[in-house]
């Protein structure tokens, strides 16, 4: 049974959870993270869930000295997009060029960039505790005692709930949410094309819902996303692999050539979810545990590095006496963390809803002015214009 001292407590070793922690140590701050599982680690073998890091992300990852542990061969590094929509025909397409960028984005597996903070963070002496869940808390003036259920304590000045969408630490701490299911499942895999991708990001929005076909490293090689009411992902998943790949084939539009499974498939529910309250005495959330968001635009993890960039900006630029923060600057602080990212989360909550109505909704009127504006040069300028902002913004 240890007693673990340390100025924050991370609840979490999820992306979010691990920037942050490399993000204070490389300031010099005592962390500590807490993470239900094994360490995070870059398995040979490649993992079926991937994320689309924008530049913004992959600037600050490199800064934290992470970027640099992610092998080259697991980047699919990618500087154009295809949109289109299925019933109308309507197609758009942007590359970096056109905007003066190198590149748009990077597809890389959760696990990868898991596995390259956690290496990141054992250099930076983050105590890293595995298989730790808390089983008690309790608040007091100067810091937060937690209970592990292996019998461990924890005494932390500062606890960030990091522990993702379905956060056990914001249930208990009974903070209140709002809570929209879109009504679909994303069905993920890995696939051959027969065609090269051409480090094309593609979207293709079905009457059911998008599918992204996602450029991994391999030029032949991509992550989908196939989002789409459950019965429909439920008969997806239940197909044989052929009848799969044809009707993958056939929802591609046939962009990338006959397509083949390189993996299982696994489906997960999409939800929107936001905490109303992210902070609550020494306690704070991020990352999905604060939001999660529907996936068509891949921004989850982008909005969540950005929590943790700015929550270490303001823990950083506190002073301590004697290694413990004055108290009401620390709530200052936290307020303006909560303010600042509550506004970030609603402006991607309420982009998705845009994306969401504009393609999903089944009403003919809207759908014809649907296809009216895909098509219109403005309409066209207003999507670039999001995915080229989003490029270089968390
Ligand atoms: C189908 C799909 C596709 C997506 N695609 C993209 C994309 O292209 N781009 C993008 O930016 N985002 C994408 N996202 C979102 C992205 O995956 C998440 O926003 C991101 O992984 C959240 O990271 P996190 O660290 O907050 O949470 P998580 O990744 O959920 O990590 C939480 C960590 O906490 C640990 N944990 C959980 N409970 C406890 C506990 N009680 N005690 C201790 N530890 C605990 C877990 O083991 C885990 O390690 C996608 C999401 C989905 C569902």
């Amino acid at each position: 049974m240890a007693l673990i001292r340390t100025q924050v407590a991370i609840i979490g070793g999820g992306m979010i959870g691990l920037a942050l922690a490399n993000a204070l140590a490389l300031r010099g701050r005592d962390v500590c993270v807490l993470e239900r599982g094994e360490a995070k680690q870059i398995t040979t073998k490649p993992t079926l869930r991937v994320s689309a890091l924008n530049r913004a992300a992959q600037n600050w990852l490199t800064e934290l000295g992470a970027w640099q542990l992610i092998p080259a061969g697991r980047q699919g590094t990618y500087t154009g997009m295809q949109v289109w929509d299925e019933n109308q025909g309507a197609r758009i397409g942007f590359s970096a060029e056109e905007s003066d960028l190198s590149h748009i984005g990077t597809i890389i597996e959760n696990a990868v960039v898991e596995g390259a903070l956690w290496q990141r963070a054992e250099q930076l002496n983050v105590q890293l505790v595995t298989q730790a869940v808390v089983k008690s808390f309790s608040e007091h003036e100067h810091d937060v005692t937690l209970e592990l259920e292996n019998g461990d304590t924890v005494l932390a000045q500062l606890v960030v709930a990091a522990d993702g969408g379905r956060s056990q630490m914001r249930q208990e701490l009974g903070l209140p949410t709002s809570f929209k299911d879109y009504g679909q499942h994303g069905l993920v895999a890995t696939i051959k094309t027969t065609e090269a991708h051409n480090y094309i990001a593609r979207q293709a929005f079905l009457s059911t819902g998008p599918l992204a076909l996602l450029p991994l490293a391999h030029p032949h090689e991509i992550s989908i996303v196939w989002s789409a009411p459950p019965n429909k992902v439920a008969e997806l998943l239940a197909l044989s692999a052929t009848d799969f790949e044809q009707q993958l084939t056939v929802a591609s539009d046939v962009c990338l050539g006959p397509l083949t499974l390189a993996s299982e498939r696994q489906a997960f529910p999409l939800r929107m979810q936001y905490a109303e309250q992210w902070l609550q005495g020494r306690f704070v959330l991020a990352g999905d545990a604060a939001h999660t968001i529907h996936p068509l635009a891949g921004q989850g993890a982008n909005l969540g590095l950005g929590d943790a960039w700015y929550l270490a900006e303001q823990l950083n630029g506190l002073g301590t006496l004697q290694g413990q923060w004055n108290n009401d600057q620390l709530q200052r602080a936290l307020r303006h963390y909560e303010r600042a990212r509550k506004t970030a989360a609603v402006r991607h909550i309420a982009a998705m809803e845009g994306f969401h109505q504009l393609f999903l909704i089944q009403n003919p009127i809207i759908k014809a002015v649907r296809a009216l504006g895909l098509n219109t040069t403005n309409r066209a300028r207003a999507v670039k214009r999001f995915f080229i902002n989003q490029a270089n913004q968390f």
